[in-house]
């Protein structure tokens, strides 16, 4: 997404963000050219949440999906649903390695 399509948009869609802005920022943080808002939404309608983490063995009200590749494919393979804490170990193990 341009910078000029963001504009574009954010100015479209300024009166209907209401004191959101924040959430347009949030919504649409792009690195390596990854659209997360894209890629979440994909995850919430293609990966059933079981609200159960395999790494601490026990359900909880919240959890996430890490991402097993680091390269976020639309692979419901390469997603892991993990409780919040699991999923900030999960990351900084996988950034160890990728570093390794
Ligand atoms: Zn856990």
């Amino acid at each position: 997404m341009s910078k000029e399509y963001k504009k574009d948009w954010y100015q479209k869609n300024k009166a209907r963000l209401n004191g959101k802005q924040n959430l347009f920022h949030e919504g649409f943080k792009e690195r390596n050219g990854i659209h997360y808002a894209t890629l979440h939404n994909w995850i919430r309608k293609n990966i059933e949440r079981t609200h159960f983490c395999p790494i601490c063995f026990e359900f909880h009200d919240k959890t996430e999906f890490a991402n097993i590749s680091q390269e976020y494919k639309k692979d419901v393979k390469d997603y892991i649903e993990l409780c919040r804490p699991c999923h900030r170990d999960f990351d900084s193990v996988i950034k160890l390695n990728s570093v390794v």
